[in-house]
């Protein structure tokens, strides 16, 4: 397994580039629904061990993190990028990135 897998392949970039990070993240827009694919990969494959679920009112299923409050940088961050966005989320993830002309460059929504 590379380094750059590890943590789902979070964890790479956060670690060593900041500046990669926050340049990025002035693109990304959306918001998380509650999914939970990227986290159910967490490490190694598996799921986070924070990683809750319930019905919502629709009697659909919703992820949460249990400590989201806390939750480490390397989540916050997540998506970090268009690259992330495919290979960790799911192909409807709440998130996106626009250019610099502030056009979707990727994501469904
Ligand atoms: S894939 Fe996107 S929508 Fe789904 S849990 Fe992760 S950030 Fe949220
Ligand atoms: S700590 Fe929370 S946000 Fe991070 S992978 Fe686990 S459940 Fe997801």
């Amino acid at each position: 397994m590379k380094l750059k897998d590890f943590f789902n392949g979070r964890a790479f970039k956060v670690l060593f580039s900041q500046k990669y990070i926050d340049e990025n993240l002035k693109y990304r827009r959306g918001r998380c629904v509650q999914c939970g694919t990227c986290c159910k990969t967490f490490i190694f494959g598996l799921p986070c061990i924070f990683l809750g679920k319930q019905k919502d009112a629709t009697g659909n299923i919703k992820y949460h993190c249990k400590i989201y409050r806390f939750r480490p940088k390397v989540c916050r961050d997540s998506p970090i990028d268009a690259e992330s966005l495919k290979q960790n989320h799911d192909k409807n993830c709440g998130y996106y990135f626009v250019d610099i002309n502030n056009i979707k460059i990727q994501g469904r929504r």
